[in-house]
């Protein structure tokens, strides 16, 4: 069933387009299943939940944090993720950046935009998003040298109401394209769309889709 919900996603996925397989709240059994069938990004959103996760799955798969990171637990994340998606806080940037200069490590990050209507949404506005970008590519001593910011990531509006889905998903595109043209370094990934509104979110230039409910079923929190 796994199988089969993944190969019915990728057939319509265009193969450029990274799929992050959210297994949240899904045992690791299931997350084996998808792993056999040749799936190899997971995405999780709590930090104890990975770090339990992480020894119980082969060693070749790329995690991806996707939920919001409390500096506090930056130790059960940072160590085992090739991408932390959600990135909402300059605060979180400058902990993420100084627990990687510690460790020896460039952590590659994507800036979490505020994008749905949602109020208790987190994530930064476009243009705290600019002034971030623009310190980069002017070289501004930013401190900032241990993270590399890889792109954006969004949440659209949660509503079935697909013309409201489509505005976030065109507000994201635009800054990313805006962002992408001043020819920042690195900066190539736009990680909108999730299981109700993917094929939407690759129409406007996703380059990594992350869905949980379409291939491991409804979660039992
Ligand atoms: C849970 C989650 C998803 C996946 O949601 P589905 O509707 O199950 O596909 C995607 N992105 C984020 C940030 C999530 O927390």
């Amino acid at each position: 069933m796994i199988k089969q919900n993944l190969e019915n996603i990728l057939k319509k996925l265009p193969s450029e387009v990274t799929l992050v397989a959210v297994s949240k709240f899904h045992p690791v059994e299931r997350l084996m299943e998808a792993y056999e069938a040749g799936q190899r990004v997971f995405g999780e959103n709590r930090p104890q939940e990975l770090a339990a996760k992480v020894p119980e799955m082969p060693s070749d798969v790329q995690w991806h944090f996707i939920g919001h990171l409390q500096t506090n637990k930056l130790k059960l994340v940072l160590p085992y993720v090739s991408l932390v998606q959600s990135v909402d806080s300059f605060h979180l940037l400058e902990a993420i950046n100084n627990w990687a200069a510690s460790n020896n490590k460039v952590i590659d990050v994507l800036l979490e935009l505020h994008l749905g209507a949602e109020e208790t949404k987190q994530g930064f506005t476009e243009s705290e998003i600019l002034a971030l970008v623009a310190q980069v590519c002017e070289h501004i001593p930013s401190g900032l040298t241990c993270v590399r910011i890889r792109g954006l990531m969004g949440m659209a509006t949660n509503t079935d109401d697909m013309s409201v889905v489509e505005k976030d998903f065109e507000r994201i595109e635009a800054l990313y394209n805006k962002i992408k043209a001043l020819g920042v370094e690195g900066f190539d990934q736009l990680s909108i769309g999730m299981s109700g509104d993917w094929p939407l979110a690759v129409k406007h230039g996703a380059t990594m889709v992350r869905i949980g409910t379409d291939i491991f079923g409804p979660r039992e929190y």
